[in-house]
C-alpha cells in the first residue's frame, strides 16, 4: 500500500512527506483494519513533520482525522464489521491502569499512543486501530465533512466544555482555522455571542459568515468584554490581548499541542481570579459526545480537498493560512 511518510521532520517547503510501498499492516486481536477513504489535515501534523513535536517513530505515517470502512477485524474485535464507516482520531490507545486513566482522564494517559505521531495516522490507504477507540460516524455528513469533526471538532468542543461558556455569554475565538469554524457553530448552538479575532481577510469573512457578531484583527480589541476565549492559534504572543479582553473570573483555554513561547504577563492581566489552562487531547466521551451533537446541530464543516499526493503542498497551505475551514486529503479516488 501507499503511505506518505516522514523520515527526517524538516520544513515542509522542502516536501519532509515522502510516499513508499510498505505492507499493509495487520490488525492486533483487539483491533480493525480501515480503509482510508479520507484523512483531514491537522496543524499538529505540520509539527509531527516539522519536528515542533519530537520524533517518536522513524518513519512515521502522520494524520489523525481518518475516515474509512472496515476492512478486516482482529480476533477479539467484535465491536465492529467489515464495511462500518468509522472514524480514527488522535488518541490512539490509553493504558487503562494508571491514575489518569482511572480517574476519567484518559486524555492525560502517562502511557496514551497518538495517531500520526507515536503510531501511524491517515495519510496511506490503510491504518489499523483498537476497536474501542474508533468512532462510528454519523450518517449525515460526507466522508470530507466528516474528518475534520475528529481532531478540529472535538478538540474544539473540549475547549468550549471547560471554557466554562454559558447561554447568552460572550466567547472569544483566537485564529480561525479547522477547529474555530466548528466551534463558533456549537457555541452560537449554545446561544453564546462569538467574537473572532484573526489575520487573514478569507477567515475573517467565513468567521462572520458563521454568525461572529464581531470580527477583527490577531490582537484586536473586542468591543465588550468575554466571558471566556479559547486561543487555537500557536502564538504565544496572543496570550496578554486575550487577558485584556478577558472578564474577571473568565477563562482562557489554549487550544494546540504547541505553541510559539508566552511573553511575561502584567499580574494584572490575571488577577481578579482569570483562569489560564491548556487542553489536552481529548478523552473517548469527548468524541462520542461531541459527534452525537455535531449531528444533532447539524455542524457544516467548510472543507478545502486535496489529493493525497499533494499532501506537502497541502500542508504548506495550512502553514500559510491559505486554507478556508479544514484542509481535507484524498486517499481513496472515489
Ligand atoms: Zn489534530
Ligand atoms: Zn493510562
Amino acid at each position: 500500500m501507499r503511505a506518505f511518510q516522514v523520515v527526517s521532520p524538516a520544513p515542509i517547503e522542502t516536501r519532509p512527506l515522502r510516499q513508499a510501498e510498505v505492507p499493509v499492516p495487520e490488525p492486533l486481536p483487539d483491533e480493525v483494519l480501515i480503509r482510508v477513504h479520507v484523512c483531514g489535515m491537522c496543524r499538529t501534523d505540520l509539527h509531527v513533520t516539522e519536528g515542533d513535536l519530537p520524533q517518536k517513530k522513524t518513519p512515521v505515517t502522520p494524520g489523525h482525522q481518518v475516515i474509512g470502512m472496515v476492512e478486516r477485524c482482529g480476533i477479539q474485535a467484535t465491536l465492529h464489521q467489515p464495511g462500518d464507516r468509522v472514524g480514527v482520531a488522535w488518541l490512539h490507545r490509553t493504558c487503562g491502569q494508571c491514575e489518569f486513566c482511572r480517574s476519567g482522564r484518559e486524555n492525560l494517559c502517562i502511557n496514551a499512543l497518538f495517531t500520526g505521531w507515536t503510531v501511524d495516522g491517515g495519510y496511506a490507504d490503510y491504518i489499523v486501530a483498537p476497536q474501542r477507540f474508533v468512532y462510528p460516524i454519523p450518517s449525515g455528513f460526507t466522508a470530507e465533512q466528516a474528518a475534520p469533526l475528529l481532531c478540529a471538532g472535538i478538540i474544539g468542543y473540549r475547549c468550549l466544555r471547560v471554557s466554562g461558556l454559558t447561554a447568552g455569554g460572550r466567547l472569544g475565538l483566537y485564529g480561525f482555522g479547522a477547529a474555530a469554524h466548528v466551534a463558533i457553530q456549537v457555541a452560537r448552538h449554545w446561544g453564546a455571542e462569538v467574537y473572532v479575532c484573526t489575520r487573514d481577510e478569507r477567515h475573517q469573512k467565513l468567521a462572520a459568515e458563521l454568525g461572529a457578531v464581531w470580527v477583527g484583527g490577531t490582537v484586536a480589541d473586542p468591543p465588550e468584554k468575554l466571558d471566556a476565549s479559547i486561543i487555537f492559534a500557536p502564538a504565544g504572543e496572543i496570550v496578554p490581548a486575550a487577558l485584556k479582553a478577558l472578564k474577571a473570573g473568565g477563562t482562557l483555554v489554549l487550544g494546540g499541542i504547541h505553541m510559539s513561547p508566552i511573553p511575561s504577563l502584567d499580574y494584572d492581566l490575571l488577577y481578579h481570579e482569570r483562569v489560564l489552562r491548556s487542553v489536552a487531547n481529548n478523552t473517548r466521551e469527548d468524541g462520542v459526545e461531541f459527534l452525537r451533537e455535531a449531528a444533532e446541530i447539524p455542524i457544516g464543516t467548510s472543507v478545502q480537498l486535496f489529493p493525497v499526493e499533494q499532501a506537502n503542498e497541502a500542508l504548506n497551505a495550512l502553514k500559510n493560512d491559505a486554507i478556508r475551514g479544514a484542509g481535507v486529503l484524498r486517499v481513496l479516488e472515489s
